[in-house]
This record gives structure tokens, C-alpha cells and sequence, in this order.
């Protein structure tokens, strides 16, 4: 240790020498201590700075600050010691040496600053600062020992020696694991916690430093005069340095709060931020939510509302036009009630993405719930709406695979425009939907603009339901037409059906298009079909006489009536009480009413045929019934659907579709009647495939009861294989294949 000029001895000193015996000025120890504690404090609160500032550039200015904080503090309180050691001496320090020994502190502080802005320290890590720093500590403060002069000659005992050093490697040791310990937690009890800390640091600091002197040995020879140091001058030194190294530090400490402070104001504001993002994120999705349909992302009808409005209120204002149109998918509830609601749900979505493909980008397309959609489009002239409204029909015609079939859907559609047809969003909806009404009214696959009269239309039809309600209470207004069912096999009319007809004293003579969905709607239904099955039970029964006793009644019953339980005993009252046997009842279902809940509808049609009723299934075709069903159902007859027919002979694939519905039929042991039969090719083609009967014009329009005798005699009285055919008709035809031409409809 010589090169530091440390002369190391152990035992007394040399003889002839004298032992020095040196004091501390407990005021300047005081201080010293203070000043430590002070450096320790700043240099945690910085060393947690370090680690929470996030740009490179300030964080190494806090290195940097925190490195002079420590080295400083370090270095003031040894000095301040150092002037606190009282010799009965005069002594000064060596210039040099002492700015050696600030450097040496200032090259150890930023070894501990580096250390502690690690997010984690390893063990070895750890232990190596650990000795790093002490030993800078102890070069240090032995540094600084030598810069001492004076007469005596200084030697430092190996033990305390030792131990300082040894004490100064446990303070680095702690320093480097205080920050890891302070930086998780706030508040009070932590602060105290960070200002116990810096007192136990500053503790040892200066516990090391005390070791130091007491290591040390000033030795003079023994006839050296002794003179009295000045006390004043060190007390100066001390308390200017003191002074200076706890501005510095105060003034670190001050910048590394407000800092905090600083940091804490952008944490809170980009919390806000986040919490303000987080907020709008959810006010979007609630706005997704509320304003669009989760089956098929499109918007639903309060957010189509809302742009409508926006959108009336622009247009109104550049004088520019829109559509609204309104759309329904055609017999969409045979698919939900003949696949389930899965299936539905499958094609509802299906059917939007067809919109959607149709449309343009700007235009708006919502559905309204159901199987209703709503287009808003804005247009230059009125057939730009009728030629978007053509291509969603056309798209939608594209066949759509489902539950492994090929579906072919058709829409109906009602436009109104603004602003001609209307001002206000309320009142242009309520347009295009009379003109949706229009269009299913007239066969539905078809598209109705708007017209004025549609609004007397509307209005006609409540009041044919006010009427129709007084007209099944009266018995006056109804009547029954019957159109004959011809027995291919025989040529003799086996069955006739009947057909209600409203006489309205005002309308005149109205077909069931025009009332039987205004009765379904508004639960007249189950009245009307009762009163026609009374009255065709009987008409039967009048009718019994002239040969005709195995003549066969065929009544409709509507979709909502096989929900009823009460139907078998109305059926057994009309029978009774017309006195007609239950084998001369035959009842017509529609297809997708017996898909609707078919072990309910099962049930219910095994009672009626118990009591010796048959049971047909009327439409057949036009909807989605499966083999499986149909071979469940207590059926005696199957009805092939109009549509099949009309486009016989011209479509082969409608007749490859007869020809196979008739095949499948006769294996399930059922009758096959196909009305429509309207041309004599019809009837042709029809007999060579095995239809059991036909009906249609060609052999009769519907008639009332008056007409219906003769008629049937006249057609039992030709007895050709076959049916009668135009040919060799003697009654005068008109029209396209009309055999005999009853009255209206
Ligand atoms: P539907 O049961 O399919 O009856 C056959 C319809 O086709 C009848 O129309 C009939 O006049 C018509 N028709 C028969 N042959 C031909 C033909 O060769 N060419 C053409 N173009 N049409 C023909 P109508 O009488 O207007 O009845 C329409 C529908 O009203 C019936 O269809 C039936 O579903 C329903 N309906 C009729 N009467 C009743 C009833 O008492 N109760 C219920 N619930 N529905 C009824
Ligand atoms: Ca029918
Ligand atoms: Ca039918």
C-alpha cells in the first residue's frame, strides 16, 4: 500500500515516537452525516427517475445528475469529516491529491449509477458492483487521507483498515439493492421508508469513514513541538462545503420531483387518453349494436332511420332524388318452417350479401327484421331505381346452395320516391311499403312503384275487413263455387272442390286472393273456412241425388287452422249436419302447413282421417317438404302445384319435375291430382304420365252451386277414355283452351 502512501502497521509505533491523540468536532460530524444522508435520498429518488423515464437522452442526464449526487455526497462527507478530525497539529491538504480523490468518487458514483439503472441485477452482477464500488469508496477516503500534511507521519492499522473497506463493499452492496426494494410502492409510508433507507446508507457511509480514522495513527518523534491547529478554518471549509454539496443536492432533489410530478401529470393524461379511446371503442360498438344486425351486418331499422333522416334533410337542401325501396323474400317462412330457423337464418344472410352485390357503395341497405330488407339510394332520374330494383330481383333468382339443396328465392319489391311521393322519412316508408303490398298482391316476384291510388287500396282493404267481419256474421254475402275434379281413369268428375267467393255489394263478385289473407291476418280464418265446409257439407248433401252419391267435396283449409284442436269436431258438426258421410269429405292442406310442427300437425291429421275424412296436400312442390316428411303424413292425395303446369309443354324440366312428383307419389300409395290443366296438351301429357285427376279450365272454371248439376251430368255423360278435350267439345270455348267457360271467376 505504499504507492498510496498508506503505511500499514500493526502494534505500537516505533520507538522514540510519540502516539498523537485526535479528536472530532462532533458539529462538523453532525454535518457530515448530514449531508450523506441527504446525497443518498437524492441519488434513490433519481435512481427511481432513471428507471421510469422512457426517452435515452434524459435518462442519461439522470445518470449523470445522480452519478454527482452520490459522488458528491460521498466525497463532502469524507471531507467535512476529514476537517472534523482535530490534531494538535497544524495541517493542510495537498490540492492535487484531494482533487485526485473527488475524482475517484466521481468515477465510482457513476460505476453505482449505472448499476442501479438496471432493471435487474444478476447475484454475480450484484457482488461485483458491490466490491466495485466499495473499493472506489476506499480509494477514495485513503486518497484523501493522503492529501493530509502535517509534521506527523500517518500509519494505518491493518485491522479497522480492513474493515472499512470490507464495510464500504456492504454499503455498495445495499445501495444496489434499495432501488429494486423502493421502486414498488407510493404514498407515505413509502417516502419514510425511502428516508429510513438513506439514513442507514448514510450510516454506513460514514461508519465506513470513521473506520478509516480509527485505522489511522498519527506518530510524531518524540521532541517535535506541538502546536494547536486553528479550528476555525476547518469549521469554515466544512460548513461552506457542506453548504454547497446540500444545494447541489437539494436541487437534485427538487428537479427529480417535479419530474415525478411532471411524469405523473403525462401518466394521468395518457391514461385519460387511453381511457377516452377506450371509451369511444365502446361507444362504437353500443352504436354497432343498437344500429346494425347482428345475423347479417347489415344496418337494422333505427340505423337506417337515422341516415335516412340525415340524408332526406341533404337532399332537401340540393333538391336531388331518392328511392326507398322495400323488399320481401317470397314465401321466405317455408324455409324457416320446412328447414328450421338455422336454415332461415343461413338464407337471410345469403339473401343480404345478394343485396349487398347489387347495390352500389353508397347506397344504404338495411334489413328490418324478418325477411324484409330496405334499400336508400339516391338517383339522377326515376329508372335508375327501377333498373337497381331489377338487379336484386335477378340476383337474387341465382340459385342458393342451403342444407344441401339448391334454393331458387324471388323477391317483391315496393319503391317510393322522394320527394314526390313524400317529405318525410315516415310517410315515404309507409309508401314503398303499400307498393310492397302491391306487388305481393299480384303474384309477388315483382317490383310497384308507388301511385296514389295504392292509398285508397290500402285503405279499402281495412275496410273489406270490417266488412268481412259483418259479411260471416250475415250468411248473405258468401257463396261457394265448385270446380269439378275429373277422374282421368273413368272420365266422370270424382271430387269437386270448393272455392269461397265474396258477392260484395259493392265490388261486386271477389276471388279468395282478395280477402283470404286479410281473414288470416286478422283471425277471421278459422270462421271463414268453417263456414265454407258447413256449406259445402251442404251443397254435398243436395247434391246427393241424380247418380252423383259417391261425388267427393274437397275444401281448403287453411295453414292456421291445423293449430286448432276445435277442427275435428267442426268437421264432424258440418257432416252431421248435412247428413253426409265423412268418405264423400276430402280436406285440402297447403305443403308448408304441414311442415310448420309436424308432430302436432301429424296428430291432428290422423283424427281426421280416423273418422273417415280424406286428407290431401294441396300446392305440392312449392314448398320445401322432404320425402321423409311427406311418407310421415296420413296423406290419401297429392296436388300438384299450378306453376308446374303452365309451362307445360314448353318447359322440360317442369314436366321431368311432374313426371317424377307423380312416380313418387304413386310408391308412396297416393292420388295424384294436378290442377291448372288449362290446354289439351296438358291434359295429354298428364294422362300418359298416370295422373289419377285432373282440374282445371280446361274442363271447368270454378261455378256456383246452381251451375254445378248440370255440369257434372254434362261431363259424366260423355264417357271417353279420358278426359273430355276441346276438340270434341260441343259448348262454345274462349280463350286459350277453355273447355267450357263458366261465369266469372
Ligand atoms: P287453390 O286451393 O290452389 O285453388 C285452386 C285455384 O286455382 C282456384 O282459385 C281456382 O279457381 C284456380 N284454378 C283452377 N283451375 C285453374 C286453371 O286452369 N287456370 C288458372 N289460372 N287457375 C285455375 P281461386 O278460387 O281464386 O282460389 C285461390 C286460392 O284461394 C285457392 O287456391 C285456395 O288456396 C284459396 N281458397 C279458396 N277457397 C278457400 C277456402 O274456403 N278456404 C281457404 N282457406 N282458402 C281458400
Ligand atoms: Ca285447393
Ligand atoms: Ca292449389
Amino acid at each position: 500500500m505504499e504507492w498510496l502512501g498508506l503505511h500499514l502497521l500493526s502494534g505500537q509505533p516505533p520507538e522514540g515516537m510519540l502516539l498523537l491523540d485526535c479528536m472530532h468536532n462532533m458539529f462538523l460530524m453532525a454535518l457530515s452525516y448530514g449531508v450523506i444522508c441527504a446525497a443518498c435520498f437524492a441519488t434513490l429518488d433519481i435512481g427511481d427517475r432513471i428507471i421510469h423515464v422512457e426517452n435515452q437522452r434524459s435518462r442519461q442526464r439522470w445518470q449523470v445528475l445522480g452519478a454527482l449526487c452520490l459522488a458528491g455526497g460521498v466525497w463532502a462527507m469524507h471531507f467535512i469529516g476529514m476537517l472534523a478530525f482535530e490534531t494538535p497539529l497544524p495541517v493542510s491538504y495537498d490540492l492535487p491529491v484531494t482533487v485526485a480523490s473527488l475524482f475517484i468518487a466521481a468515477i465510482s458514483g457513476a460505476f453505482a449509477i449505472r448499476a442501479i439503472s438496471q432493471e435487474v441485477l444478476g447475484p454475480g452482477q450484484w457482488l461485483l458492483s458491490a466490491i466495485g464500488i466499495g473499493l472506489g469508496v476506499g480509494v477514495m477516503h485513503y486518497m484523501g487521507m493522503s492529501a493530509l500534511r502535517s509534521p506527523a507521519i500517518q500509519y494505518y492499522q491493518p485491522g479497522p483498515f480492513g474493515l472499512s473497506i470490507l464495510m464500504a463493499v456492504l454499503c455498495g452492496a445495499v445501495f444496489l439493492l434499495l432501488p429494486g426494494y423502493l421502486r414498488q410502492g407510493s404514498g407515505p409510508f413509502h417516502q419514510m421508508l425511502k428516508y429510513g433507507a438513506s439514513m442507514l446508507l448514510g450510516a454506513g457511509l460514514l461508519g465506513t469513514h470513521m473506520m478509516g480514522m480509527w485505522s489511522l495513527m498519527l506518530v510524531l518523534p518524540a521532541n517535535t513541538p506541538l502546536q494547536s491547529a486553528d479550528p476555525e478554518n476547518g469549521m469554515q471549509l466544512g460548513l461552506t462545503i457542506a453548504i454547497i454539496s446540500l444545494l447541489i443536492i437539494g436541487a437534485s432533489i427538487s428537479a427529480s420531483m417535479a419530474d415525478k410530478k411532471l411524469q405523473s401529470k403525462e401518466h394521468d393524461l395518457r391514461r385519460v387518453n387511453a381511457l377516452l379511446s377506450q371509451l369511444d371503442e365502446a361507444r362504437m360498438s353500443l352504436q354497432q349494436v343498437a344500429h346494425y344486425d347482428a345475423l347479417t351486418n347489415l344496418m337494422n331499422r333505427r340505423g337506417f332511420n337515422q341516415i335516412f333522416a340525415e340524408k332526406v334533410t341533404e337532399h332537401a337542401a340540393s333538391a336531388g332524388m331518392m328511392a326507398v325501396m322495400f323488399l320481401d323474400i317470397d314465401h321466405f317462412k317455408r324455409i324457416n318452417d320446412s328447414l328450421g330457423h338455422d336454415a332461415g337464418d343461413d338464407l337471410l344472410k345469403a339473401i343480404a350479401d345478394r343485396i349487398r352485390s347489387a347495390t352500389r357503395a353508397d347506397d344504404v341497405v338495411a334489413r328490418f327484421g324478418g325477411d324484409e330488407f330496405c334499400i336508400l339510394i339516391s338517383l339522377h332520374n326515376y329508372d335508375e331505381a327501377e333498373h337497381l330494383a331489377s338487379r336484386v330481383m335477378s340476383k337474387m333468382k341465382e340459385p342458393i346452395a342451403l342444407a344441401g339443396r339448391h334454393m331458387v328465392m324471388t323477391t317483391s319489391i315496393g319503391i317510393s320516391i322522394y320527394p314526390q311521393d313524400g317529405q318525410t322519412c315516415d310517410e315515404l316508408l309507409k309508401h314503398a311499403d303499400l307498393a310492397l303490398y302491391q306487388s305481393k298482391g299480384n303474384g309477388r316476384n315483382r317490383l310497384h312503384f308507388f301511385s296514389p291510388n295504392l292509398k285508397t287500396k290500402a285503405s279499402l282493404e281495412l275496410q273489406l275487413e270490417e266488412e268481412l267481419r259483418d259479411a260471416l256474421q250475415e250468411d248473405t254475402q258468401l257463396q261457394v263455387y265448385y270446380q269439378p275434379i275429373v277422374d282421368v281413369r273413368t272420365g266422370q268428375v270424382a271430387k269437386l272442390e270448393a272455392l269461397v267467393r265474396w258477392e260484395h255489394p259493392l265490388h261486386g263478385l271477389l276471388t279468395p286472393d282478395r280477402f283470404i289473407d286479410i281473414a288470416e291476418t286478422n283471425g277471421l280464418i278459422a270462421d271463414l273456412d268453417n263456414w265454407v265446409l258447413r256449406r259445402a257439407c251442404r251443397d254435398l248433401g243436395l247434391l246427393s241425388g241424380d247418380g252423383l252419391e259417391n261425388l267427393i267435396i274437397a275444401v281448403n283449409c287453411s295453414a292456421l287452422n291445423l293449430t286448432r284442436e276445435d277442427l275435428i269436431d267442426d268437421v264432424q258438426a258440418a257432416l252431421k249436419a248435412a247428413n253426409v258421410p265423412a268418405r264423400r269429405l276430402e280436406l285440402e292442406v297447403t305443403e308448408n302447413a304441414l311442415m310448420g310442427n309436424i308432430s302436432n300437425t301429424i296428430g291432428l291429421l290422423q283424427q281426421i282421417r280416423s273418422l273417415g275424412v280424406s286428407l290431401s296436400i294441396d300446392d305440392f312442390g312449392t314448398g320445401y317438404s322432404s320425402l321423409a316428411y311427406l311418407k310421415r303424413l296420413p296423406l290419401d292425395t297429392v296436388k300438384i302445384d299450378r306453376s308446374f303446369i303452365v309451362d307445360i309443354p314448353r318447359s322440360a324440366q317442369d314436366m321431368e319435375i311432374v313426371q317424377a312428383i307423380i312416380v313418387m307419389a304413386h310408391t308412396l300409395h297416393l292420388k295424384v291430382v294436378t290442377e291448372g290443366v288449362e290446354t289439351s296438351q296438358q291434359k295429354d301429357f298428364l294422362t300418359q304420365y298416370g295422373c289419377d285427376y285432373l282440374q282445371g279450365y280446361l274442363i271447368s272454371r270454378p261455378l256456383p252451386l246452381d251451375q254445378v248439376l248440370s255440369l257434372v251430368q254434362k261431363l259424366n255423360v260423355r264417357k271417353p277414355v279420358g278426359v273430355p278435350s276441346i276438340e270434341d267439345s260441343s259448348v262454345p270455348s274462349r280463350g286459350r283452351g277453355v273447355w267450357i267457360q263458366g261465369p266469372a271467376r
